[in-house]
């Protein structure tokens, strides 16, 4: 299960802290060392954790001496929505443009799941009487246009594909052309990963972007790997203006450092996390429920 030991650590430092009746500033700020400590288990980005820390110390100050009968309900409370807003505060929706079809370039790294969620956001997209198109754009890795046909015909959503001669740039301009013709809503462009960040990728992806000027960039990080998911993002972010990004993987014992540090490093929020392989295992992104999760 994902987040398992933050949440154990913080359920033990918020246990000590609402059995207090009275709070000493010594109390919050070893429970704050323990929080603290949590985080950076749990692989949040160290410079998130400390920003992070000050504001909940900030709030906290007065708490112990406030005429509050549950002083240490309030630092938990504190905590709780802090958590929130390091993760976004609200949820953020997927674009709509007024002018349809709306354009999702999926952008991320080899195996990250980015094929796997273009299905998972036709079906969902689907679901609410949305006609998506998904363009097969990855013609590098052999498998992408099949595993995308595959995907379209178990749910029913058509797929655009020029095979694998013609270049990605032609096929997402052709793709959404295609949907304009057809009537249909959203294109959903699936692209290309590479093994490395490189300059390759960001070129080609660059140019694909400057053709069909997407309403939506989404970036699709595999949640297991922790801060190398937010460096990811954030070097594609400095490179191709992001509009939000999807956790892939929450289902495996990630420990929580991509979904709490990567909306305070980039800027970008988290839209969608994928909770497994299956095609339905897609959920929209709240911070409200997230928090309340890691806090168990
Ligand atoms: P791409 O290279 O970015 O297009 O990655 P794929 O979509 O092909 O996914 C790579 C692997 O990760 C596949 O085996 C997927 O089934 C798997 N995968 C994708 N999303 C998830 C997820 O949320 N949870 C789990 N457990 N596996 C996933």
């Amino acid at each position: 299960m994902a987040f398992e030991g933050l949440t154990t650590r913080l359920q033990n430092v918020f246990g000590k802290l609402r059995g207090k009746g009275k709070l000493s500033e010594d109390d919050v700020n070893e429970a704050m060392r323990e929080v603290r400590l949590a985080l950076l288990e749990a692989d949040v980005n160290f410079k998130v954790v400390k920003d992070f820390i000050a504001k909940v110390k900030e709030k906290a100050v007065g708490v112990e001496v406030q005429k509050s009968f549950t002083p240490g309900m309030v630092v938990v409370d504190i905590v709780h929505k802090e958590l929130i807003e390091l993760m976004g505060g609200s949820q953020a929706k997927l674009a709509k443009s007024n002018k349809p079809p709306t354009v999702v370039l999926m952008a991320g790294l080899q195996g990250a799941g980015k094929t796997t969620l273009t299905g998972k956001l036709a079906k969902l997209l689907q679901s609410q009487n949305h006609k998506p198109l998904m363009v097969a754009g990855d013609i590098y890795r052999p498998a992408a246009i099949k595993q995308l046909e595959v995907l379209g015909g178990q749910i029913g959503v058509p797929v655009f594909t020029l095979g694998d001669k013609v270049s990605p740039v032609e096929i997402a301009k052709q793709g959404v052309q295609h949907a304009k013709d057809q009537g249909l809503d959203y294109v959903l462009v699936d692209t290309a990963g590479r093994l490395q960040i490189d300059e390759a990728l960001m070129e080609e992806i660059k140019q694909i972007h400057a053709a069909v000027k997407p309403d939506e960039v989404l970036l699709v990080v595999d949640a297991m790997t922790g801060q190398e998911a937010v460096n990811v993002a954030k070097s594609f972010h400095e490179q191709l203006e992001l509009t939000g990004v999807v956790l892939t993987k929450l289902d495996g014992d990630t420990r929580g450092g991509a979904a709490l540090s990567v909306k305070a490093v980039t800027g970008c929020p988290i839209k969608f996390a994928s909770t497994g392989e299956k095609i339905d295992q897609l959920e929209a992104f709240h911070p409200d429920r997230m928090a309340s999760r890691i806090l168990g």
